[in-house]
């Protein structure tokens, strides 16, 4: 249950309810709400005199819940608004690793020149095999950091393990939680001690449900700014490295009131694909799309069977637009 205190009640006054109550305390657009249990079906006795609203909840999903806030939350990362209604689907482009100063610095002129606004590029990337290229480190989110300087681009990169997190609020503008990182709840914990925007993606073999839990942890610590990316799921097809689960994508967007992203290029795992399921993604009308692109994607250290070169990528974002427009969403 969530229950909204009045607004006379101050935030010490609530911090202490909402340890005798075992419940969380959070802030959100100045209003100090507790979170229970979602067992509890009904507004403790103490707490009655002391509440304004309150809503119950089936299931554990709560500050995620489109029954708590109806409309579609906002997140600012960097200077861009993603969700709310901005009825603007952002492009997140770039390679899936940051490998060197010339090719970050190619992609990030590559997207600015397109008029995009987010770069992205892992730099701790987390591999299937210890002996796949790790990422770069400390050195490449420094030139992420460089890269949002010269071309005033949002970033992001993600983080392997909770000891990335303070390194990753300083350099980039969103923290990335990924498929395999998103059952570690000292990320996610960790993430929820900062207001630094969080997308996190879909684990490739968990069910909706756990999905947004996974955001709840983020969301119920105190962090208002959460983003969901559905990446593609693991079905019994092999053909293509992971399904896209356009149904899911439905389901989040009638169930949850956070911005829904897409990526294609994990899902499909192919070049040839990326395009055709980018285009269906966009028709569902979603606020952002996430597609890896490399100056020369045969040499990528890392994903290079999906990444697309960037005349592959620009062709995509010029279909892209009408696809956008004819569901009411601009492609920025
Ligand atoms: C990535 O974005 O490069 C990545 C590793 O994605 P995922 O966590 O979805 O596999
Ligand atoms: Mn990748």
């Amino acid at each position: 249950m969530i229950i909204e205190l009045k607004s006379t009640i101050n935030i010490e006054v609530a911090e202490k309810l909402a340890i005798e109550s075992k419940a969380f305390h959070i802030i959100y657009n100045e209003k100090s709400y507790l979170i229970t249990g979602s067992g509890v079906k009904e507004v403790p006795v103490n707490l009655i005199d002391l509440s304004e609203n309150h809503w119950v909840f089936a299931n554990d999903l709560q500050l995620a819940s489109s029954k708590f806030l109806t409309g579609k939350r906002e997140v600012k990362i960097g200077n861009v608004i993603i969700g709310g209604n901005t009825k603007n689907t952002v492009i997140i482009g770039g390679p899936c690793s940051v490998e060197s100063e010339e090719q970050i610095t190619t992609s990030a002129k590559f997207i600015q020149g397109l008029g995009l606004k987010v770069l992205r590029g892992g730099c701790y990337k987390p591999r299937t095999s210890p002996y796949s290229f790790q990422g770069m480190g400390l050195d490449g989110l420094k030139l992420l950091a460089k890269m949002r300087e010269q071309f005033g681009l949002t970033v992001i990169t993600e983080a392997r393990d909770a000891t990335h997190i303070q390194e990753i609020i300083e350099y980039s503008d969103v923290i990335q939680v990924g498929a395999k990182a998103m059952y570690d709840q000292g990320i996610l914990r960790a993430c929820a001690k900062t207001q630094k925007p969080v997308l996190i993606k879909r684990g490739f073999g968990t069910t909706l449900q756990e999905f947004v839990q996974a955001a709840e942890f983020v969301l119920a610590g105190g962090n208002p700014n959460v983003i969901l990316c559905e990446r593609g799921i693991r079905t019994f097809e092999t053909g293509t490295r992971f399904t896209l689960d356009l149904c899911g994508v439905a389901w989040l967007k009638e169930h949850t009131n956070l911005p829904v992203i897409l990526d294609p290029s994990h899902a499909m795992g192919y070049t040839y694909g990326v395009a055709d399921l980018a285009r269906a993604c966009v028709a569902m009308g979603i606020d952002g799309l996430l597609v890896e692109t490399h100056p020369d994607p045969s040499v990528a250290k890392s994903d290079a069977s999906q990444q697309l070169n960037h005349k592959q990528f620009e062709e995509l974002i010029s279909s892209l637009r009408p696809v956008a427009t004819s569901v009411g969403y601009n492609i920025i």
